[in-house]
């Protein structure tokens, strides 16, 4: 069995989780090495134990510190080849937001740079991470970016990133309650996504930003929501 650690950071959430071996989801924002550090250090990982550095896509407050991390770690990148584009880019790039909220806060955001890193891996839709240790496997659930996944653990949890998020404030108020993330390439597909994760789940889904998310929540939310706002 495969247990998920919130990693709660500046702006974002990262995840350690850890079966046989430990992986790291996500490195949040350029900045905060020191609180994963610390984050896996308080679960009893050292960075160089990590098995793999998986990523749920390929934006500023979640790759923000993969390449000092994977360095540190000597282990190998994965992401979708969706974001490839974004990765080998190194910024985020322009950025399409959703509700009056999402539009200001993309044109803040859009371009932020990080540091660009090759994949090692391809984190391709149905691969199984049992060779990293953990008991699960990777849905393709594009939409906030082409390339975006969630981590789907055999156990019915899912870490899901920015397909949505948990509350507003970028999840400081109400961190249960699911929302629209800020952004999205192709809403639409967003909603699609998350029709294929709540079929593929049935626990906890962790997001990107506030949550974790009950899977129940996410259904009656979902029900509400026909793809438009
Ligand atoms: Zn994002």
């Amino acid at each position: 069995m495969s247990v998920i650690h919130p990693l709660r950071l500046r702006y974002s959430n990262a995840y350690l989780v850890v079966g046989d071996r430990p992986i790291l989801v996500d490195t949040g924002s350029r900045g905060d090495a020191p609180a994963i550090v610390a984050g896996c250090a308080a679960a009893g990982v050292k960075i160089r134990d990590l098995a793999l550095i998986l990523h749920t896509h390929v934006h500023s407050d979640h790759f923000g510190n993969t390449v000092d991390l994977a360095a540190e770690a000597g282990c190998p990148v994965a992401y979708h080849p969706g974001d490839g584009p974004l990765a080998l880019r190194g910024n985020n790039g322009p950025l399409r937001g959703v509700g009056l909220r999402g539009r200001i806060l993309a044109r803040l955001l859009a371009h932020l740079p990080f540091r660009a890193r090759s994949a090692d891996i391809d984190a391709e839709e149905g691969r199984r991470l049992d060779a990293f240790g953990i008991s699960g496997s990777i849905l393709h659930t594009p939409g906030h970016t082409p390339g975006s996944i969630s981590v789907v653990l055999d156990s019915g949890d899912a870490v899901i990133g920015d397909v949505i998020m948990g509350g507003h404030a970028g999840g400081a108020i109400r961190p249960s309650q699911p929302n629209f993330h800020y952004f999205a390439d192709d809403l639409p597909g967003v909603m699609a996504s998350l029709d294929r994760i709540l079929a593929a789940t049935s626990g906890w889904l962790f997001v990107g930003h506030g949550g974790p998310l009950r899977h129940e929540a996410v259904v009656k939310w979902r029900r509400r929501h026909d793809g438009r706002r």
